[in-house]
């Protein structure tokens, strides 16, 4: 089947769907220029072990580490733009069809694009927690300015400020897990957007929407192991691809 076809039943599906959700990982920020921190080939692992600089542990011991290697990542998130497939989701909340966007991104890019309902599995950037104290901080200008400079945040108290995005050795928040489990066991469409579905327990939420009866549409440019499972896999750029499935419902 070719690109046009697949798209003309992936917007079919969309058509016919009450209740859909989108589940996006790091492919879907790619087009905005993030990098793909969490997997092994994106180049970032190279000079750095992540259990080394991007652990809990590694956290708690050596923070100027952590944000020593965030740095770049932090800044090219903050310059970034949502990007054509953000745009697209956006687009298919406000007609109806898409009821919350799941995401392992941590960029803040689909509230950016519209989006009104987003549920982030990694956590995000906004706010910090005092790792001594536990008070939760907006991150400001100010503290963005640190960050860019390499600086380690701290509280009022003294201890170090850690971004709430969940770190290697973290448990994933578990209300945004369950309500994640639960849009996907309620959803009648999933559609995957850029995400490899290597990263459990995030990557479990499409194998549960397929498994309580939902139709399946995944957009990834790389084969996954869910593509048995979907009724429409394209592979192919969600910056190009989503555009087209929303214009052609
Ligand atoms: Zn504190």
């Amino acid at each position: 089947m070719g690109v046009e076809s697949k798209i003309e039943r992936a917007a079919e599906l969309v058509r016919h769907a009450r209740h859909m959700v989108a589940f996006t990982g790091a492919g879907h920020s790619t087009p905005s220029g993030i990098p793909d921190f969490r997997s092994p080939n994106s180049g970032i692992w190279e000079r750095d072990n992540p259990m080394m600089v991007a652990s809990i542990w590694a956290f708690r011991v050596k923070p100027q580490n952590f944000y020593r290697w965030i740095q770049p990542l932090a800044g090219a998130m903050l310059e970034a733009v949502p990007n054509t497939a953000h745009v697209a989701l956006a687009r298919l909340e406000a007609r109806g069809p898409l009821k919350t966007v799941i995401t392992q991104n941590i960029d803040s890019l689909h509230q950016r694009a519209g989006s009104g309902r987003v549920l982030e599995l990694h956590g995000h950037l906004r706010e910090a927690t005092c790792i001594r104290c536990y008070q939760a901080v907006v991150v400001d200008d100010d503290l963005q300015q640190l960050v860019r400079e390499g600086q380690v945040p701290r509280c009022d108290c003294g201890g170090v400020l850690k971004p709430n995005i969940i770190l290697f050795g973290e448990q994933l928040p578990i209300r945004v897990l369950n309500e994640a489990r639960q849009e996907a066991r309620r959803c009648d469409l999933i559609l995957v957007a850029g995400s490899s579905l290597t990263v459990s327990p995030a990557a479990d939420i499409p194998y549960l929407a397929a498994d309580s009866g939902a139709k399946a549409i995944i957009v990834n440019l790389q084969p996954t192991a869910f593509d048995q499972q979907a009724d429409v896999t394209i592979h192919g750029d969600v910056a190009e691809i989503l555009p087209r499935i929303v214009e052609a419902i």
